[in-house]
């Protein structure tokens, strides 16, 4: 166990991040605000096209946070979400007094299905409460059924939040994941696509929202000489030293995308004539994923993935399940859940590999052998 360790996804930087933070530190600027922060927002709004309005803040969480106050989510309200997701994309609804309302995922991108989020909207309405809002994730960089989705949560008028935290790059009929709800949210983690040391983003269609998030995200100061408040405040917005490492960053994205699709073909080789392994691809030519992170579906009669991840782990390759779904959560027993078991199935038989566009080829190497050395 001498190797190096190889990470599912660690920081890749690109060069200049350093030579953003240097000017910062040279003018001073280092605060929550500043020329990195607004370069930040202006490469994201020019690389996500479609004229949208990116407002940087200080995680993905605080942008979903943020989205669902502007989408008017209050007490007692329900917040339909996709159940296969990180934690993070359903407590934002719990921070407001509101009430999750889980869905299952589909088979052909593993995201929010548009079967069972008809049936809740339905059922919910038949209960007495239409759902506020709707959150749908891009997983693993992968779109969800973009036209399908949307075209029910406008049927019933219901807002879409996209978590777009994973998904930076991916896109759909050409169109950038990310501009397509009535809010987005991106996150600058340490393991995501790009990273700001820890950051995040909203994205809007109307500048005003971008405004009305600055406002809420810099502690709702009224237009005073003194401090004054009418609406409960955040400190939500991005360090101008974070935000020069996104500068950089967005320098080197494309090219890290293909590194990551790099590693999502080197994997579909490898188990390319493995009988019962599905190595999560786009279904159609109008999905294209950035690959975030490789993910491996597997039948039970093939093999036991924490069989494999524990060789891996032997061998100091780092692998994970995936999500656990958020209705089968301690922390989400008492929450609604539409679906049929397909979220709870991948996440018993599913396998996170390591993705990253930083692995050399001795690493590349590595992990070739040990997955070949286990399927003999
Ligand atoms: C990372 C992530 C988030 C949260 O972003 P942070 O910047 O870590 O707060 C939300 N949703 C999904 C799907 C994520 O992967």
């Amino acid at each position: 166990m001498n190797k190096s360790k190889i990470y599912l996804s660690s920081p890749h930087m690109g060069g200049n991040e350093q030579k953003y933070i240097d000017e910062a530190f040279d003018q001073n600027w280092i605060a929550p605000l500043g020329p990195n922060v607004t370069g930040f927002e202006n490469d994201l709004e020019g690389y996500l096209g479609k004229d949208v309005k990116v407002a940087a803040l200080s995680s993905g969480t605080a942008a979903l946070h943020l989205a669902l106050i502007l989408c008017g989510v209050e007490r007692g309200d329900e917040v339909l979400c996709q159940s296969l997701t990180f934690a993070a994309s359903a407590n934002p609804i719990v921070y407001l007094g509101a009430t999750p309302v889980f869905i299952d995922s589909e088979k052909d991108t593993y995201n929010i299905s548009p079967e069972f989020l008809e049936e809740a909207i339905k059922d919910r309405i038949k209960k007495g409460k239409k759902p506020k809002a709707l959150i749908a994730v891009h997983l693993y960089g992968m779109p969800y059924k973009v036209e399908e989705i949307h075209a029910i949560a406008s049927r019933y008028n219901i807002p879409v939040i996209e978590d777009s935290a994973e998904a930076l790059g991916s896109t759909y009929k050409g169109e950038k994941c990310g501009t397509f709800g009535d809010f987005a949210i991106l996150s600058f983690n340490g393991n995501k696509i790009i990273t700001t040391s820890g950051g995040g983003a909203l994205v809007s269609k109307d500048p005003k929202m971008k405004e009305k998030a600055i406002f809420l995200a810099t502690q709702a100061r009224d237009a005073a000489p003194h401090y004054q408040h009418s609406e409960i405040g955040y400190n939500y917005r991005l360090s101008n030293i974070s935000a020069g490492i996104g500068r950089g960053q967005m320098e080197v994205l494309d090219a890290h995308i293909s590194k990551r699709r790099e590693m999502n073909f080197f994997y579909n080789d490898i188990f390319g004539g493995v009988k019962g392994v599905k190595v999560l691809n786009e279904p159609e030519n109008t999905y294209f994923c950035n690959h975030w992170l490789t993910v491996i579906i597997v039948e039970k009669e093939a093999f036991n993935t924490d069989a494999l991840r524990e060789d891996l782990e032997e061998l100091n390759i780092e692998s994970r399940p995936l999500w656990k779904p958020m209705h089968l959560q301690p922390v989400f027993w008492e929450a609604p859940f539409y679906g049929n078991g397909v979220a709870e199935e991948a996440f018993k038989t599913g396998l996170c590999l390591p993705s990253g566009s930083n692995l050399n080829d001795e690493e590349k190497n590595r992990i070739k052998t040990a997955i070949r050395n286990f399927l003999q």
